[in-house]
């Protein structure tokens, strides 16, 4: 059995953004590492996407940077700018090659595919494992997408379309997310809000086919990468320990109301970079109490009235983009929660408080 100063379980998104962190601020100079990762090789299976609104170290794996989007309902559309805050989308095959590369040059990290050779008692743990997949009763967000090349130009790749609701419902909160990489090459993306008990909407592969070819009227392209997945929009139980903090999914970085997990991902990796010499008295980053309160209003409002989603969405926009873009990343101040707030239909949030 090997000690190790740190180890991390799960050399995902949480994982490796914090030992590359610890790495390029020299907090492993003098420590041992342990990554705990079962796969055996790693290769591009997400996008990372959100609003940049705080500074991260991976502005060099960024497949497309935005400064417009749009949200449209059936026969109403919204164009909103960004210009303060780009949409940015991160390519997790650049994101893993950029941190491995890194890491396998210093010979304090260490790299196993499970935990039988190392000793977990004496070390200090970081945990992004968890086991989700037996909560069907809680709310999430699945998706798949698919990423298409056209012959002719046919995107306009200045402006993404975050959400598309001009489609089929199913009783559920269901929309469609385009991002134009190129002006022939876009990711198209079905996404719907519901609980994951019943197989009704996952025939993924014939909406984003329809979708394509009838609402988009687009019928020659070729389909070049796939991905597909679920963010749980509810808190993993994942007991923090005297020598564990849970990061990523598992320590609650995810925005339930929407899903956003990365950016606070890139946060709560610097935090504990700041304070890794004093972990035993550092505080539990979290995003903060009052969007856990509003999300999980806004969550009872999706369960009960998946009907009424699409126009909130949309009226939600009425405030600034400024304004919902904070919000939405948690950066928002109080004038701008009371804005948001009161664009939100008050009878059907009143009865979800209660
Ligand atoms: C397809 C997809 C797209 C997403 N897109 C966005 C987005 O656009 N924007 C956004 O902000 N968020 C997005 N998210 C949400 C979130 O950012 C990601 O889920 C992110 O990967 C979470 O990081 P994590 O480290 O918690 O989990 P993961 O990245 O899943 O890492 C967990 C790691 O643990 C490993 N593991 C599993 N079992 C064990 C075990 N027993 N021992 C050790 N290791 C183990 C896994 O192999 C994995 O590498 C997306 C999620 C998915 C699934």
């Amino acid at each position: 059995m090997k000690d190790f100063d740190y180890i991390i379980l799960g050399g995902g998104c949480a994982g490796l953004s914090l030992a590359y962190e610890l790495e390029i601020h020299k907090k492993l100079e003098n420590k041992t590492l342990a990554i705990v990762e079962p796969r055996d090789e790693y290769k591009r299976d997400k996008t990372w996407s959100f609003w940049k609104t705080t500074p991260h170290n991976f502005d060099d794996c960024v497949k497309k940077s935005w400064k417009h989007f749009s949200i449209n309902i059936p026969n109403k559309t919204k164009h909103l700018e960004c210009n303060n805050y780009p949409y940015q989308s991160i390519d997790s095959g650049l994101f893993y090659k950029k941190i491995n590369n890194k890491l396998k040059k210093n010979q304090n990290i260490y790299f196993y595919k499970d935990t039988k050779e190392i000793n977990l008692e004496k070390s200090f743990i970081f945990n992004s494992v968890t086991n989700l997949n037996t909560n069907k009763n809680g709310l999430w967000q699945h998706f798949c997408g698919v990423e298409i090349e056209t012959k002719n130009n046919f995107f306009d790749d200045e402006i993404i379309n975050l959400m598309d609701f001009d489609c089929e419902q199913r009783k559920s909160v269901h929309f469609f997310y385009t991002l134009p990489y190129a002006k022939n090459k876009a990711l198209i993306e079905t996404t719907w809000l519901s609980k994951m008990n019943d197989n009704s909407q996952k025939d993924y592969d014939k909406q984003i086919k329809e979708y394509i070819e009838k609402n988009l009227n687009l019928k020659n392209y070729n389909i070049t990468y796939k991905e597909e997945g679920a963010i749980p929009l509810f808190y993993p139980l994942n007991q923090s320990e005297e020598n564990k903090i849970n990061i990523g999914t598992a320590g609650h970085m995810t925005r339930l109301s929407t899903g956003y997990t990365f950016l606070n991902i890139q946060e709560h990796s610097t935090y504990i970079r700041e304070n890794i010499e004093n972990f035993t008295k550092m505080k539990k980053f979290e995003i903060q109490k009052k969007y856990q309160f509003l999300d999980n209003i806004f969550l009872k409002v999706i369960e009960k009235n998946p009907e009424s989603m699409p126009n909130i969405f949309f009226k939600m926009f009425n405030s600034s983009s400024n304004t919902v873009i904070k919000f939405l990343s948690n950066k928002s101040n109080i004038l701008e929660d009371f804005s948001i707030i009161l664009k939100m239909p008050k009878w059907i949030f009143i009865k979800a408080i209660f």
